[in-house]
């Protein structure tokens, strides 16, 4: 008799269990409903991004409006004025002008609903709640760093080297940060004679690529390189901050020959570790990219999330460097990781981030 009892407990228990496990999985909106709007699906990792972010907010109850804006600002403000329409409880926003969302996260304050900034800066309104994102500064050194390596300038070679200069859309922060970041490495280089800038273009507001588009910088790149390397000057670094603006400008060299032992492809750098920038290192052609692991940063924000809804302490571990325009924005940084054809197996594969079959 008391074992029957026994048993019938631990199947009650038991499927009470497996009730809540499934409410878990679901996504079923027991715990809440969390906006997440992705700039565009054109990049591959935004794609990751979004993916990991429902993954892991469904995993823990929550209901996931996913939206993903195609580059257009205009249809970002529409997407999170849509989530504020529906009730949302809280939104993750990784956007695209980061300057333009202050009315529209003015309308979510009205609301009560709470704005984490994911990975890019929001700027210009008091209406932002956390920021998780990179070291972004510190992707900008590696990206300098890695050239300072390839080029032996460590080790004193004095070249002069050949280098031009790219940088990410003048609407995100970040670009700054890689800017930065990486001229902090270049610029005594650059001053000494030791690196070249044949077009004489330094500073973003010569060198940026609005929407970080790589047929947009692969033109610049042509244009570049006819009008200033025409002459026989050889180009001996590209300064990149991302995979797809590699791709753009090494099409473009490679189509007026460079990539044959008497013309070797320039140190191109990068950021994102996407796959076809992977695979162009394996081949050696793009020489480096920035490992960001975006199933971190999901579960960042994600944390973030939980501790604006249930209570608790959010990971914070910057107070001081990211000043929106309004107010210095309570921030996680999590660490880039560089990655070049000598550590991309060990990062990326034995990460889990890949397979080895992906990277075929
Ligand atoms: C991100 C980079 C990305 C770039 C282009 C930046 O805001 O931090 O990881 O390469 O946007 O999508």
């Amino acid at each position: 008799m008391l074992k029957k009892s026994v048993i019938l407990i631990m199947m009650v228990l038991l499927s009470a269990g497996l009730v809540f496990a499934e409410g878990q999985k679901d996504g079923s909106g027991d715990q809440g409903y969390i906006g997440v709007a992705m700039p565009t699906q054109s990049s591959q990792r935004w794609i990751q991004d979004g993916g990991n972010m429902k993954e892991q907010l469904e995993a823990l109850g929550y209901k996931v409006d996913l939206q993903y804006a195609e580059d257009i600002v205009e249809n970002q403000v529409s997407q999170l004025e849509n989530m504020i329409t529906k009730g949302v409880d809280v939104m993750v926003i990784a956007s695209i002008d980061g300057e333009a969302l202050s009315n529209v996260l003015a309308m979510a304050a009205d609301n009560d609903i709470p704005v984490i900034a994911y990975d890019r800066l929001i700027r210009g309104t008091p209406n932002l709640t956390y920021y998780a994102t990179f070291d972004n500064f510190k992707v900008g050194v590696q990206q300098g760093a890695y050239i300072e390596m390839a080029l032996g300038l460590d080790k004193g070679e004095k070249g002069p080297f050949n280098i031009e200069l790219f940088g990410g859309s003048p609407d995100d922060n970040n670009a700054y940060f890689f800017y930065d970041g990486a001229m902090s490495v270049l610029q005594p280089y650059i001053d000494s004679g030791v690196l070249v800038i044949q077009s004489g273009q330094t500073g973003m507001d010569k060198v940026a690529t609005l929407r970080w588009d790589g047929a947009t910088a692969q033109a610049r790149m042509d244009n570049l390189l006819t009008a200033y390397y025409a002459d026989g000057e050889m180009l001996d670094a590209i300064l990149s901050p991302y995979d797809g603006i590699s791709i753009g400008v090494l099409s473009s060299v490679k189509n007026i020959g460079y990539g044959t032992p008497g013309q070797p492809l320039p140190v191109i750098t990068g950021q994102d570790a996407e796959l076809p920038s992977v695979k162009s290192i394996i081949a050696g052609e793009q020489t480096h990219t920035v490992f960001k692991d975006t199933r971190e940063l999901a579960r960042v924000a994600v944390g973030m999330v939980e501790a604006i809804l249930k209570g608790g302490e959010p990971e914070i571990n910057d107070n001081k460097t990211y000043d929106n325009g309004v107010k210095v924005v309570p921030s996680y940084l999590l660490e880039p990781v560089s990655v070049d054809v000598t550590n991309y197996e060990e990062v990326l594969v034995g990460s889990g981030y890949y397979t080895a079959d992906q990277l075929k």
